[in-house]
């Protein structure tokens, strides 16, 4: 059984920031659990940042830049967070290698979960395309991501990989 990555703070950890969870009640989220297909993680937390910290963005490029080494993670106050963001993006991909996972659900706007939008970098609030550290490194290493919004292409995403493993198995 295929088993997906999902992000603490969608499962109820609080573990954000702010020391509160963003829960996600999805249909097919309670149906991974019951399953047993979920393994959680918390990039940042797995990176060795504390509970609660600074709000960090990333700045003057994109997630990709980030893991090249050409733009860095800073909290508003600048401090530079961008060894743990990393740190947390491999832990996530070794979990996914561990347990050969090929689906993540992360947290959209999350400067280390989100998948299409994340803050601009100038801690205005102002959120552009683009994804957090985690999530391009999976990406990089052949894991799909989804949002929490995303659950429903995630199902049939897993459904296909399932019936691909199946034939092949046949
Ligand atoms: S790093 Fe990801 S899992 Fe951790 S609090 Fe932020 S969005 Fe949630």
């Amino acid at each position: 059984m295929q088993k997906i990555l999902v992000s603490a703070c969608l499962l109820g950890d609080p573990v954000r920031y702010n020391g509160k969870a963003k829960t996600a009640d999805h249909f097919w989220l309670k149906m991974w659990h019951k399953e047993g297909r979920i393994v959680s993680i918390c990039p940042e937390l797995e990176g060795g940042l504390p509970v609660p910290r600074p709000p960090a963005e990333i700045v003057e490029g994109f997630a990709g830049c980030v893991i090249d080494g050409s733009a860095e993670v800073e909290t508003e106050c600048g401090q530079n967070v961008t060894k743990p963001f990393l740190a947390g993006a491999k832990k996530a991909l070794q979990l996914c290698q561990r347990y050969d996972i090929q689906i993540a659900i992360l947290t959209e706007g999350s400067p280390s979960c989100g998948s299409s939008k994340v803050y601009d970098g100038s801690f205005s609030g102002r959120k552009i395309a683009g994804q957090g550290v985690t999530s391009a490194f999976l990406e990089r290493h052949g894991v799909k991501v989804f949002s929490q919004f995303q659950c429903e292409e995630a199902h049939q995403c897993l459904s296909r990989i399932e019936q691909q493993l199946m034939s092949v198995t046949l």
